[in-house]
């Protein structure tokens, strides 16, 4: 077979212009290791947050959209150019600022769900937050990738000052008995490894871990709010200051795309029916009363708003803030 003509045209426009367009050596030497900023702040009231990003994971969209028809999949991804073979979810974590104390909402991923999380550490760095300065962590449920971080190095305590607080039954579910994740769509070595992952992140906290039941202000200006299904114990946070709010929907959505815009079902929902409700009363509070919205698995920086429309629900991105 010869040489196509797009082929021929391809070929001959690199060999012609190959020196060219190569970047100098200094140029190429300057873009390398670099990246974009990791953490997005802004403000609610008096308190500061910053979006500080602890990477990505990603996995078959099927998984984030279990109640798909495939069709219907595949088209809402093409129609949003993203391939339909693995999509990409965020792990936003979040700084609060206020009154001289600094609370951390989840812990992160680290690498126990891909190699791609576990930046959080060099995030904080960036805008100079040592692990040491945090004073409290708020877990909204303890799957992996939102402890995975809590496990310093030589199993050790990883932010050593902060006061861990998790909703009591997760840890009920997930650390004083053996968890039947069965109904999870997980082959049984990922499901696994997936539940030591939560035991060994969590196991360095054990002596000192502060429990909450959700629906009330376990710190200032951060009160938990009752969403079990996903997990028994996942809490959403609303984060206020006079009157302002932020409504942390934890993983009652993974995607806008998929879980708001389509009303689509996460499959890792361990009692689909209970966080289908969860999920109604989120979107509705966010919606009716205007809250802000920030999902640790949107697309970073996660914050926008969601509407009720044609008898579902609508993601409004929020747009980018020059001014934190
Ligand atoms: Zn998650």
């Amino acid at each position: 077979m010869g040489i196509g003509r797009r082929g021929f045209i391809a070929a001959g426009v690199a060999g012609a212009l190959a020196p060219l367009v190569r970047p100098p050596a200094a140029l190429a030497q300057k873009f390398e290791g670099t990246a974009n900023a990791g953490h997005y702040r802004f403000r609610i009231g008096d308190i500061r947050g910053t979006v500080v990003s602890d990477g990505t994971l990603s996995g078959n969209p099927r998984i984030y959209a279990s109640s798909a028809p495939p069709d219907d999949l595949n088209k809402a991804l093409g129609d949003a150019f993203l391939p339909t073979d693995r999509f990409t979810l965020n792990l936003n974590t979040l700084l609060l600022e206020s009154g001289g104390r600094k609370i951390l909402i989840e812990a992160g991923a680290a690498q126990t769900l891909g190699p791609n999380g576990g930046r959080l550490f060099a995030n904080l760095a960036a805008i100079g937050v040592r692990p040491e300065e945090i004073d409290a962590i708020v877990i909204t449920h303890t799957h992996p990738d939102h402890v995975g971080n809590l496990r310093g190095a030589d199993d050790g305590v990883a932010f050593p000052r902060a006061a861990v607080h998790i909703p009591e039954d997760d840890w009920t579910f997930f650390i004083r008995n053996e968890p039947d994740l069965s109904r999870l769509p997980m082959p049984e070595d990922f499901r696994r490894a997936f539940i030591a992952n939560i035991k060994q992140s969590l196991a360095p906290i054990a002596k000192s871990v502060v429990l909450f039941r959700p629906g009330s202000e376990v710190l200032p200006g951060v009160t938990t709010i009752a969403a079990g299904g996903h997990t028994p114990g996942m809490s959403a946070i609303l984060v206020h200051s006079g009157r302002e709010q932020l409504l942390i929907t934890s993983d009652a959505a993974y995607s806008p795309l998929l879980n708001i815009d389509h009303p689509w079902r996460p499959g890792p929902d361990l009692d689909p029916e209970a966080a289908t409700h969860a999920r109604k009363r989120l979107f509705d509070r966010a919606a009716t009363d205007r809250i802000p919205v920030l999902g640790f698995h949107f697309p970073f920086p996660g914050i926008g708003n969601i509407r009720i429309a044609d008898g579902g629900y609508r993601w409004v991105a929020a747009g980018w803030q020059f001014e934190g």
